[in-house]
């Protein structure tokens, strides 16, 4: 990408996000699913960043995107949500798995919006382990039949298309390029969460369902590769969303210990508010470092993808500035919550509504234990691997 598309697309984000703002605020608010996110997104022409442009998208690299969506992030964690499940983890295996003809039939009409995208891969009896997981197929003919339940999936109540992921009878893991308009699909949105209300999650279940085979993703067999490896773009948006949480609360924080007086003066000028001024800089800062690095090494293993070290190295630092930025942010959020009283524990805020939100970040594309269990097997070594 050259400068100048660089800036165009940076501009377009930040256009993007002032235009949001106040519509998220109100869906907030009045606890309800924000359906302007696509449409604006399509408006600003943001619905494929990091697509090749041959296939409709902004042909982003890695840290122009992580840039992207760190700017997005501040617009909340249910606004930046929506675009890791249509891009980082929708678009994103058909670019890396998908055959030219996959790619020409589903990434345009992604990034034209006219298909919202998603990625199903949890099921209610696996999580952390998703070899666990129940949905079967089998092959039919020139169709392969799907049938399970996928659980917390993010835009899967919206979604056109979902790259899901079943149990062949030989008891390998394939993707497929999941149609979700076929009889024998069923969704029910999941209402009943802690936080971002204004976001899209949903599970669903295919019964019988029918895929063509020209929709098997990738190889037959070879769908826990696709799903661990997109689970880098998808660590990655995390962690950069994560970095624009922790902004929004230090600009937050900033402006209001300005301006509110208690015992003569600005709370601003207090000691112990400062501490957590500077505890959500110190937030921001190494989280920045940390998603620029692991932004600049996935660009390194995308530009020589036979390179075996580079690509390892990717993924183990998309997992560490996915684990540390959204520690970061809950600390971040936790801070700023603080910084305001009592206003700060309330949805009408912005620092206690990230604090509602961003908490799931701790949890998916891989929980806290989870990453903390790779980045020690990562140092002691794959014998030390302690979820085998
Ligand atoms: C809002 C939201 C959106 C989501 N979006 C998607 C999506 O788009 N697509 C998708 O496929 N999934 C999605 N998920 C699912 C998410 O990835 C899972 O919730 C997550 O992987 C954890 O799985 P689980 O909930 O089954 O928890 P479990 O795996 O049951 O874990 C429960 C607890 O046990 C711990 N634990 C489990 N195994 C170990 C171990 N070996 N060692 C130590 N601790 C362990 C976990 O860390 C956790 O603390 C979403 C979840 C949420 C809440």
């Amino acid at each position: 990408m050259d400068q100048a598309s660089r800036e165009q697309l940076l501009k377009d984000v930040e256009a993007f996000c002032q235009e949001i703002r106040p519509i998220d605020e109100l869906c907030y608010v009045e606890h309800r699913f924000n359906d302007q996110v696509l449409p604006l997104g399509r408006k600003y022409n943001l619905l494929g960043i990091p697509v090749p442009t041959e296939y409709g998208g902004r042909g982003a690299d890695a840290v122009t995107y992580a840039r992207a969506l760190a700017r997005i992030g501040q617009e909340g964690t249910g606004v930046r949500t929506f675009f890791s499940g249509h891009t980082s983890i929708g678009e994103a295996p058909i670019m890396y798995w998908g055959t030219p003809e996959q790619k020409k039939r589903y990434l345009p009409a992604a990034c034209k919006g006219e298909k919202i995208m998603a990625f199903g891969l949890t099921e209610p009896e696996a999580g952390s382990n998703p070899l666990e997981m129940q949905m079967t197929y089998e092959r039919r003919g020139d169709k392969f039949i799907l049938n399970g339940v996928k659980y917390l999936i993010s835009n899967g109540g919206i979604a056109d298309v979902i790259i899901t992921f079943a149990k062949g009878p030989h008891g390998r893991v394939s993707a497929f390029i999941v149609d979700t308009r076929g009889p024998g699909f069923a969704k029910e949105d999941l209402l009943a969460k802690c936080g971002m209300p204004t976001s899209n999650t949903a599970m669903f279940e295919l019964n019988n369902y029918e895929v063509p085979a020209e929709n098997l993703l990738g190889e037959e067999g070879n769908g826990f590769r696709i799903a661990m490896g997109t689970l880098v773009t998808g660590r990655l948006s995390v962690a950069a969303g994560c970095l624009g949480v922790i902004v929004d609360c230090l600009n937050e924080s900033v402006t209001y210990a300005r301006e509110r007086h208690q015992h003569g003066k600005e709370i601003a000028r207090h000691q112990l508010v400062q501490e957590h001024i500077a505890g959500i800089e110190m937030d921001r800062v190494t989280t920045e470092a940390l998603v620029l690095q692991a932004a600049a090494a996935k660009d390194a293993a995308d530009a020589a993808p036979a390179n075996l070290e580079l690509k390892n190295r990717a993924e183990i630092l998309a997992a560490q500035a996915k684990l540390h930025a959204s520690n970061a942010a809950w600390d971040a959020a936790d801070r700023a919550v603080q910084v305001f009283g009592g206003r700060g524990w309330s949805t009408l805020y912005r620092p206690g509504r990230h604090l509602m939100d961003v908490r799931v970040c701790r949890i998916y594309e891989g929980t806290d234990e989870i990453l903390k269990l790779k980045v020690a097997a990562y140092v002691l070594g794959k014998e030390y691997e302690a979820y085998k």
